[in-house]
């Protein structure tokens, strides 16, 4: 088996201890000590008493700031038909890379946000959307990347990327300077793409030169099921997740992917005490699946 890069997704595994900037200085100490992972996943870091205590204690890590929730809390959205609404959307990433750049981020993580009427109408304006926001990168940010994540397209969130079908369209839509310049890479995880019902095997194969990180993440699959649908679920009986489903999925990745992929699972905890205990149990079981 490879050996793939652990990942951590501080604001999910450890999100009761991200509210607040005391706890948060206290998570990275922490994490600064456990040598496995190389790389962060996280909200933006906006507290300026943060920028300084980040970069001292992580600042050697790779680090990725997800902004998918900052958008919808505003109710913005890269694929809105509505130009006004989009432009909006756009500006309001770009002014995120201004505060990203503060603690050498090097991954902005995107989704792409709801179907508003059709899907192709919101790949289009989503292409538009990132044609800008790469454009101002190559000129301006040319260390950072984007990672966009396709999410559920009919299950749940509804997202226009979306299917592996729909995601290898965007991927051929948008300019191809930043594919051939690696600006514009895919988080590929098992909970959208098992919503989405794709084989993993096919999904993994078809996104493969594309692919830079791996979420394992559970989902309840019954659509009668009151759990079904995207809820970063711990792991569970009635999810698909386990150590047999990851490792399966691990085997595919051996067999498509090269050892530079990130790997991080994906589980919400929601009590302050539990979040440490389950982010070693998340560690052990990346342990297991991976060697
Ligand atoms: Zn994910």
């Amino acid at each position: 088996m490879k050996k793939y890069k652990y990942s951590i997704l501080v604001s999910n595994i450890l999100d009761p201890l991200t509210h607040d900037t005391n706890d948060l200085k206290a998570v990275y100490d922490r994490l600064s000590s456990i040598k496995e992972y190389k790389s962060i996943e996280t909200r933006l870091i906006r507290d300026e008493d943060l920028i300084d205590f980040y970069n001292l204690a992580l600042g050697d890590r790779q680090t990725t700031y997800w902004i998918t929730g900052e958008l919808q809390r505003e109710n913005l959205n890269l694929s809105s038909i509505d130009n006004e609404q989009r432009k909006k959307a756009v500006s309001k990433v770009l002014n995120m890379l201004k505060i990203a750049k503060k603690t050498h981020c090097h991954y902005i993580g995107i989704a792409s946000g709801k179907i508003e009427k059709d899907v192709s109408e919101g790949l289009k304006a989503f292409v538009h959307s990132m044609n800008e926001i790469l454009s101002e990168m190559k000129m301006n940010y040319n260390d950072m990347k984007v990672i966009v994540e396709p999410l559920d397209q009919f299950a749940h969130k509804k997202n226009v990327v979306g299917t592996t079908k729909t995601t290898l369209q965007f991927l051929e839509e948008v300019d191809q300077i930043h594919i051939q310049e690696g600006r514009l890479r895919i988080c590929w995880d098992s909970a959208h793409v098992a919503l989405n019902r794709d084989e993993f095997e096919e999904s993994i194969k078809q996104l493969a030169p594309y692919i830079e990180r791996v979420h394992l993440s559970n989902a309840v699959l019954d659509p009668n099921s009151n759990l079904y649908g995207d809820h970063h679920l711990s792991f569970c009986e009635e999810g698909f997740l386990n150590k047999e489903s990851a490792k399966k999925i691990i085997e595919i990745m051996d067999k498509y992917l090269d050892d530079n992929i990130t790997v991080a699972l994906e589980i919400r905890v929601k009590h302050r005490d539990e979040a440490w205990d389950m982010e070693s149990q998340a560690r052990q079981f990346l342990n297991e699946v991976i060697q």
